[in-house]
C-alpha cells in the first residue's frame, strides 16, 4: 500500500515572513490528518525557519535543489551535508525549470540522487515530456530515458525512499491538466522503467506523483487512478485554503 504524498513547491515565492504567515494557517487546518503525508519545498531562504515550524507536526520540508558534493567553489550552491545540518529531509531534484533555466542535466540529476540517497535525503525525481515531444509521439521515449538515466547507479536495495513526480512540462503553471488518463499511462510507463532498473518489489513500492495544475478541483479525479500516489503542487500550494482542500480532496 503506498501513502500519498501531497507536495507543495512554492518556487521562488514567498519570503520566510510570508512562509511562516503561511505556516501558522495551514498547520492547524492539518493538524489531524493522516491520511497522506505532506511535504513543503520551500525557497533556500526559507527552508530553515520552515524546518524549524514544522518540527513535531505531521509536516515535513525539503530543497527545490541541491549539490551532489559536500563541499567547493561553487558560488550559490547548497550541499547535501548543508541541508542535513538544518534537519532537511527531503529534496526535489530535476525540476523541469531547474532542468530549462539553470541547464540541470539528466547528468546532473544523477549525481544528485545518488548523493540524495547517501545522506538519507528523500528525493522527489521530476520527469516529463514537453509538449513538442508529446505531439511527436515521443512521450514514452523521454519518459524512459529520464528515468533510466536518474536511476543509473542506483541499487534497488536503496531505492526504499525514492520518489518520482511525472510533470508533463506543458501543464506546468499553464492551467492545461494532463487528463487522468494521460496521468496514468505515464506513471504506468514510469513504473515499469522503474522495475526494469530496480526490479518489481521497489517500483511497486515506489510512489509516483503527478504534478501540472493541479487545483482542488481536479485533484480527486487525479488520485483515483491506480498509478497515481500524489500530487506535486506549484501555484496552488501557495495559499493555506487551496493547499488544505488540495489535500482533503486527494484522499
Ligand atoms: C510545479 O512547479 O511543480 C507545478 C506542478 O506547478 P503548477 O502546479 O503551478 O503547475
Amino acid at each position: 500500500m503506498r501513502k500519498p504524498l501531497i507536495a507543495a513547491n512554492w518556487k521562488m515565492y514567498k519570503t520566510p515572513k510570508e512562509s511562516l504567515a503561511f505556516l501558522s494557517e495551514f498547520l492547524p487546518l492539518v493538524k489531524d490528518h493522516t491520511s497522506s503525508e505532506i511535504a513543503i519545498f520551500p525557497t533556500m531562504s526559507s527552508l530553515g525557519y520552515v524546518i524549524e515550524a514544522t518540527k513535531g507536526t505531521n509536516v515535513t520540508a525539503g530543497a527545490q535543489t541541491m549539490h551532489w558534493l559536500n563541499e567547493g567553489p561553487y558560488t550559490g550552491q547548497t550541499s547535501p551535508t548543508m541541508l542535513e545540518s538544518i534537519g532537511c529531509t527531503r529534496v526535489l531534484l530535476g525540476h523541469s525549470e531547474r532542468r530549462i533555466y539553470a541547464h540541470e542535466t539528466d547528468e546532473m540529476v544523477n549525481l544528485k540522487l545518488k548523493a540524495a540517497l547517501e545522506h538519507d535525503l528523500i528525493p522527489v525525481v521530476c520527469v516529463g515530456e514537453t509538449l513538442d515531444k508529446r505531439q511527436s509521439g515521443l512521450t514514452e521515449a523521454v519518459l524512459c530515458w529520464q528515468v533510466a538515466c536518474a536511476l543509473n547507479g542506483v541499487k534497488g536495495t536503496s531505492c526504499g525512499q525514492v520518489v518520482i513526480a511525472y510533470e508533463p512540462v506543458w501543464a506546468i503553471g499553464t492551467g492545461s491538466v494532463a487528463t487522468p488518463e494521460q496521468a496514468n499511462e505515464a506513471h504506468a510507463i514510469i513504473r515499469r522503467e522503474v522495475a526494469k532498473h530496480l526490479g518489481l518489489p521497489c517500483a511497486s513500492g515506489m510512489r509516483i506523483l503527478y504534478g501540472g495544475s493541479v487545483k482542488p478541483d481536479n485533484v480527486a479525479s487525479l488520485m483515483n487512478q491506480p498509478e497515481i500516489d500524489g500530487a506535486l503542487v506549484g501555484g496552488a500550494s501557495l495559499h493555506a485554503k487551496s493547499f488544505h482542500e488540495i489535500i482533503c480532496n486527494a484522499t
